[in-house]
């Protein structure tokens, strides 16, 4: 039998440690990163020498936000029949997101009132998102994700906060597809509403979607590559689909090329600033590599968005394999690891 926990935990520590390992190199050359770290390029988790822990960057800050959104409204609808995963769930914990950020208070009513204090049902979980001060930190928080947060209004597919398709829309929903595997429609409309709350641009948003519907299925036990054949089908249900079935289709096909690898085909995908491209990165290392560490080494080292394509490839992995497929040694050097268990626990236990 599979452990649902072990993949749920996968998936959030896999996210964080791909996101950690690419965020000191996300804005370097491949080049740069070479005559840096070395002819591998970055294959090991910096320590932060203050923190004594290597660091997350915004990515995995806004999907631990992300969690518990979810969790924060499934209890309210479970509890009082009101609400939605999108619009009082996750909308309204980005905006606290957006409060750690700028110290700007968008809704104060949602501010104030916290999540765990009028809905917990179980006092082993004491803390509020909010009382961790690494998420005050900034780590480079992405211009579409502030923007369309201080405008105090709320993107969805109908309409469009903005035309941005950045890879900030899709880095942050892998807890969907865990959360909501048992319906991976369902998962996937999520996910591709969520992105849309600050990605206006058809494939920032169906990208997204796509990768929960991905996640979904390796929860019900589905390999990477069904796991994608299954969100493939969906995604072809939505309208302003091609850009995204076109890059996975390309990492799907250069996966099978047992010739080429590394570094020269994760170029033809592009740099991943872009949420397809992002994906696309993140499928083909995944489908590529036997273990966790060769996956996220070739997931980083490129000229483009590391911490990102890290981060999806990571969340992927974990979420395929779980937990022990990461190694111990850099779950245990990983920022808010506990946090990131807990969490993980929780929306196993819920869903
Ligand atoms: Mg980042």
């Amino acid at each position: 039998m599979r452990d649902k926990k072990e993949l749920f935990a996968g998936c959030l520590l896999g996210g964080a440690i791909g996101d950690a390992l690419g965020y000191p190199v996300e804005f370097m050359k491949y080049s740069k990163i070479l005559e840096e770290f070395g002819a591998e390029g970055i294959t090991e988790l910096k320590i932060n020498q203050e923190k004594n822990k290597a660091i997350i960057s915004d990515d995995t800050q806004m999907t631990l936000f992300t969690a518990d959104g979810l969790i924060w409204a499934y209890e309210r609808m479970r509890d009082r029949g009101i609400g939605s995963y999108t619009g009082s769930g996750i909308y309204q914990s980005y905006l606290r997101w957006y409060y750690t950020q700028t110290g700007v208070v968008i809704d104060e009513f949602w501010l104030k009132k916290q999540p765990h204090e009028e809905f917990r049902d179980d006092s082993k979980y004491p803390k509020s998102i909010l009382d961790h001060k690494e998420l005050f930190e900034r780590r480079t928080p992405g211009p579409s994700c502030l923007n369309a947060l201080s405008s105090g209004e709320m993107g969805t597919i109908e309409r469009p906060i903005n035309n941005s398709k950045g890879c900030g829309g899709i880095m942050r929903v892998a807890p969907i597809g865990v959360f909501l595997h048992k319906n991976p429609e369902e998962a996937f409309q999520v996910g591709a509403e969520v992105a849309a709350i600050t990605h206006g641009h058809p494939t920032g948003y169906l990208a997204a979607g796509t990768l929960a519907c991905i996640i979904a299925e390796f929860i019900n036990g589905r390999t990477i590559l069904e796991s994608i054949n299954s969100a493939i089908e969906i995604l072809k249900g939505y309208s302003r689909h091609e850009e995204t079935l076109k890059a996975l289709e390309k990492a799907i096909d250069y996966a099978k090329d047992e010739e080429k690898t590394g570094y020269e085909v994760v170029k033809k995908l592009g740099q991943g600033w872009v949420a397809e491209e992002a994906l696309a990165i993140a499928v083909y290392c995944a489908l590529k590599n036997k273990d966790f560490k060769s996956a996220l080494i070739m997931a980083v080292n490129h000229d483009g968005d590391s911490d990102s394509t890290g981060a999806i490839c990571g969340n992927i992995l974990g979420a395929a394999y779980g937990r022990r497929f990461i190694p111990e040694e850099w779950i245990d050097k990983i920022e808010l690891k506990e946090f990131m268990e807990e969490l993980g626990d929780r929306l196993c236990n819920l869903s």
